[in-house]
């Protein structure tokens, strides 16, 4: 077989690739990203990134560029739409949603990735692939084969990737549709508001807000699944508007209509030998509490470095591999929170009295700060083993002599953050910078960062140190 043109190939340029695509760059790993479409795509979802992912862009440098474009929202009502405020004292910087177009998200992470070197092809389908002991050959829609070391399916929840690798997907199929589009509205607006206020009260799914001069956003749930292959048409629109609230509106001139479904579902295995997926490919499930696209986004900083590592030779065996068993649950708890929030929107009596029961509990500061922690996830600890409870987290952008920790993470690299001044990094010190600071507003007194911000070791003994660098970083240099 020829060899390599390139170190990843990436199928699908959506937040999920490009991001991945720009923690490679950081380690000069070759990187191919092939996307089917030639143009974005006519919808426009307004999605929410939340606290971990805003500290991620921030950890890159690129929170300026994206706060730039985006509108921030309090840090609340995330979980089934429960409309109470944020929990005091968020451990964090940048406690707040962000709400931004999907496509400038995209054009963002895409735009960053190439700037880092990322080669990005658009109008480039991947339709198969096979891999052997040495890499992978990707057949692209008009013959062309290309070969590279791994493929990563970044390609959305209908994957090519994951059914051509054999991965099982199991969990709920779609059971219901909501439709959304932006269109015009005949009716008076005080009209439509009181409407909408009053059918928000009994059914959290609906909503017809307005989205610009003239326009309204229209979401509306339907009861059963369509032919998902065909858009829905206006007259779709109007038929469920007059089922769920006795009047069309006199919806008119649709901007662009779409639909989702709630499917619910998780790959059995990220990683087949040379081939691995992430962001939706992975992992799908209904839109409430936006969380979709930050666990991608995370998929990929989590597995950027790691894929680094083993094309770049100093990976420990068993390390990208730790893709999987970290990010696994991660996005099962995330299928799991999104079952609860969907039967807490149910507008059966059952479910009803169970969401008032809920928000009754949520004004206890633990309960609200328990939930707000999962859907923005700056709660996850990965299990790297005992110790203590620093260990597996991530740690919020602190202070330091010299500005703020993500300052120092913008390449990618890790860090030793070092209140004692008296340990080394030694012969790492290629894979992981070393600061001194004793006056670091850490509760420890030094911790090992892994390159996605997660604290890898807490303590302060250099041989155990040393044991902790060799687990993360493989072999020192010399
Ligand atoms: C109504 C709605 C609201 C949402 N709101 C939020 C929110 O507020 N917050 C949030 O986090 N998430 C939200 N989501 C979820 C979010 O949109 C997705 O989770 C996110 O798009 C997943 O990103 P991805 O890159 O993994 O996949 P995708 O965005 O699906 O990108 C996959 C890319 O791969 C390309 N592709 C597909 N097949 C191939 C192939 N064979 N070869 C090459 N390229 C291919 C596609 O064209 C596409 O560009 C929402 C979803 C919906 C439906």
């Amino acid at each position: 077989m020829h060899s390599p043109q390139c170190d990843v190939i990436i199928a699908g340029c959506g937040p999920t690739g490009a991001m991945l695509a720009a923690e490679l760059r950081l380690h000069a790993v070759r990187v191919l990203v092939l996307e089917k479409e030639t143009e974005p795509a006519s919808f426009v979802r307004i999605v929410g990134l939340h606290i971990r992912s805003i500290e991620l862009m921030a950890m890159r440098g690129l929170l300026e560029r994206i706060l730039e474009r985006g509108r921030r929202r309090p840090a609340a009502g995330f979980f089934a739409a429960i409309d109470k405020p944020a929990p005091e004292g968020l451990n964090s910087a940048y406690a707040y949603l962000l709400g931004i177009p999907q496509p400038v998200i995209v054009d963002l992470l895409e735009e960053h990735a190439m700037e880092l070197g990322a080669q990005v092809r658009h109008g480039c389908a991947v339709v198969g692939f096979e891999q052997d002991d040495d890499g992978v050959t990707v057949e692209l829609g008009d013959g062309e084969r290309l070969r590279s070391r791994y493929l990563v399916g970044c390609d959305g929840g209908r994957s090519t990737v994951r059914k051509l690798l054999g991965v099982a997907f199991p969990g709920e199929p779609s059971r219901s549709e909501t439709l959304m589009g932006e269109m015009e509205v005949g009716a008076p607006q005080e009209e439509v508001a009181a409407t909408v206020s009053e059918l928000r009260e009994t059914d959290r799914r609906f909503s017809l807000a307005p989205a610009g001069v003239g326009v309204y956003r229209v979401v509306v749930p339907t009861a059963g699944v369509s032919d998902r292959a065909a858009p829905p048409t206006l007259e779709d629109f109007r038929r469920q508007l007059r089922a769920i609230a006795g009047t069309d509106f006199g919806v008119h001139s649709p901007r662009w209509l779409s639909r989702f479904g709630d499917a619910t579902r998780l790959a059995e295995r990220y990683r087949v030998g040379r081939v691995l997926l992430a962001g939706d490919a992975a992992h799908v499930h209904p839109p409430i509490g936006g969380q979709g696209l930050n666990l991608g986004v995370q998929d990929a900083v989590n597995l950027g470095w790691k894929l680094a590592a083993q094309v770049r030779g100093w990976a420990p065996e068993t390390l990208l591999d730790t893709y999987h068993t970290e990010r696994h649950p991660v996005a099962g708890d995330v299928l799991d929170n999104t079952r609860a929030q969907m039967e807490l929107l149910s507008t059966e009596p059952g479910p009803r009295a169970v969401r008032r029961l809920l928000t009754e509990l949520m004004d206890f500061e633990e309960v609200n700060r328990h939930l707000m922690e999962k859907i923005t996830a700056i709660g996850i600890r990965y299990d790297f083993g005992d110790g203590p409870d620093l260990l597996g987290r991530r740690l919020p952008d602190i202070d330091l002599k010299q500005g703020h920790l993500y300052g120092l993470l913008h390449r990618g690299r890790g860090l030793l953050l070092d209140r004692t001044e008296r340990l080394t990094v030694g012969g790492w010190s290629d894979r992981v910078d070393h600061l001194a600071d004793p006056t670091a507003a850490l509760d420890a007194p030094c911790v090992l960062l892994r390159p996605d911000g997660h604290v890898a070791w807490v303590g302060d003994d250099q041989r155990d140190l040393d044991k902790h660098l060799s687990r993360w970083f493989g072999r020192p240099a010399n």
